[in-house]
């Protein structure tokens, strides 16, 4: 921590009917000197165990918050909160602090926390997650599927999106249950009025199938694996300057790439190879499916109005 070596990286989330980027997921990875890029699985359960995972938490989100407040600002930044943080009740002044002093907007800000990190003081969660929602933050339940799934929760508190884990998304086209269980989250979502992201999406068929069965922002290596700062600020500038194309000369558009992108290591400038479907995602079946009423929830996360889900 005190050699800045945990940074920040951005997995683009995407709005699933129009291709727009309308965020990203902020990942730690620790870039060591000899080892190389570490993934989060390796150090978390650590930094967890040693009582250190505040301190890097914190470090990470407001290197990523410092970099993003002047992105698109469209652009939301979700960061994923643990479970050992959620019973700190200084949490949500802690998280208010660096929103001052990074001077990113409360309103792009998206916290995601697993229904693991309920468990353990479901009274001082719901009071920290009021105060953040009071300051205008959003809340997503992360990895929804894999827990619980405890219908109790999503009633209790006020979600403004539902992550579906990846692990029903990866294969959802090989195995019938995957989509099964999709189509039903996603349909006690929209009953909810909470709009969908779906983790995992690896493959255009995943990504047709999600959008068919009504999923309204996705992410996964289809899109872009997770990079550094430097490169989704170049995505975002690359998609600016991509979608003044058709304007000027409609029919030219390039071609996207089909194959997964891989995650770009620190430095290189990979992300203009990256695979975000343009616009013409409006055209894949299933997406006027419902359309006017998963554009309203969908317009409802974006703009802020996300306290649909109060009991
Ligand atoms: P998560 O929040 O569910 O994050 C999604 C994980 O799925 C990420 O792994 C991401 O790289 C991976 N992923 C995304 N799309 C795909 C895909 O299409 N295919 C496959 N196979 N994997 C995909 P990552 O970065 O290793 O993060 C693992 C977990 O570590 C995260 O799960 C999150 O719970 C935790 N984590 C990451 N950064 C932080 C952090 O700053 N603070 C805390 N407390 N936890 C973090
Ligand atoms: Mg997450
Ligand atoms: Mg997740």
């Amino acid at each position: 921590l005190d050699h800045d070596q945990f940074v920040p990286y951005f997995e683009p989330q995407v709005d699933l009917a129009t291709g727009e980027i309308v965020g990203f997921e902020m990942l730690a990875r620790w870039i060591h000197p000899l080892s190389g890029v570490i993934g989060p699985d390796v150090f978390i359960p650590v930094a967890e165990e040693i009582g250190l995972i505040g301190r890097l938490s914190e470090h990470v989100i407001a290197e990523a918050l410092r970099e993003a407040a002047s992105w698109d600002a469209k652009v939301k930044i979700s960061v994923n909160i643990s479970p050992f943080q959620l019973a700190d009740g200084w949490l949500a002044q802690r998280i208010v602090k660096t929103l001052a002093d990074t001077g990113f907007p409360a309103e792009r800000l998206v916290i995601e926390i697993t229904e693991s990190s309920l468990f353990a003081d479901i009274d001082l969660a719901r009071t920290i997650v009021t105060s953040l929602k009071n300051q205008g933050i959003r809340l997503a339940l992360d990895d929804f599927g894999t827990g619980f799934s405890s219908l109790s929760h999503l009633r209790s508190l006020p979600f403004d999106v539902i992550k579906i884990d990846r692990s029903f998304v990866t294969n959802i086209n090989a195995k019938r249950e995957n989509s099964a269980i999709v189509r039903a989250v996603t349909t006690l979502a929209n009953a909810l009025q909470v709009p969908v992201c779906v983790e995992g999406i690896e493959s255009e068929d995943s990504y047709k199938t999600v959008v068919r069965l009504g999923c309204e922002i996705g992410q996964g290596w289809y899109f872009g694996k997770p990079m550094p700062a430097e490169q989704a600020r170049e995505l975002l500038d690359a998609r600016e300057r991509h979608d003044e194309v058709p304007r000027r000369n409609a029919g030219n558009r390039p071609r996207r790439s089909r194959s997964p992108a891989r995650e770009a290591p620190a430095g290189t400038r990979k992300a203009r190879r990256l695979c975000v479907p343009s616009r013409r995602g409006r055209h894949l079946p299933g997406v006027r499916d419902g359309a006017r009423r998963r554009s309203r929830l969908r317009a409802g996360f974006l703009a802020g109005r996300g306290d649909h889900c109060r009991a």
